[in-house]
């Protein structure tokens, strides 16, 4: 003989922490809080039940969030910002410089990327290629082939 115990039929909030770069997300019901190591919560309620909820998490044996990562611009303290991020980078927001100094920092890493680059059309069999000796000379090779292309045509062997 068995017996079947029915679920409780009060709903019963169970509150879901987790990890978001250096804070901790708290799915309460349906709302989003972003509790900082601080024990401050985002959403601006000193009496916040989700810091405890952190708490509880932490006592628990959950997984404490990694100290922030420090702005490559200023230094300062960054925050994980998922509305900045792609599929292969993470965005982030400066707490001192805002979205500023992720794309500032995004820029410098595509200049940095552009640097690196030594080709503006990698050499292969039979052709030797076009190295980039300045950035201006590959903006120049381009201008001149968009001009060519315009007097003459896209042609893609010339
Ligand atoms: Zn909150
Ligand atoms: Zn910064």
């Amino acid at each position: 003989m068995t017996t079947t115990h029915a679920p409780p039929l009060t709903f019963v909030v169970t509150p879901k922490v987790l990890l978001e770069g250096s804070h901790y997300v708290v799915l309460y019901g349906d709302t989003e809080h972003l509790v900082g190591k601080d024990r401050k919560c985002n959403c601006g309620s000193p009496s916040c039940p989700c810091v405890g909820f952190v708490e509880d998490y932490l006592r628990r044996g959950g997984r404490r969030a990694p100290d922030p990562v420090a702005c490559p611009v200023c230094g300062g303290e960054t925050v994980r910002d998922r509305s900045l991020s792609t599929a292969r980078t993470t965005g982030w927001s400066c707490v001192k410089g805002g979205r500023s100094h992720f794309f500032l920092a995004r820029g410098r890493l595509i200049a940095e990327g552009w640097k690196k680059r030594k080709w503006v059309f990698p050499p292969g069999p039979g052709y030797a290629g076009v190295p980039i000796t300045s950035a201006g000379a590959a903006r120049r090779i381009s201008e001149e082939s968009h001009a060519r292309w315009a007097a003459e045509g896209y042609n893609p062997a010339a």
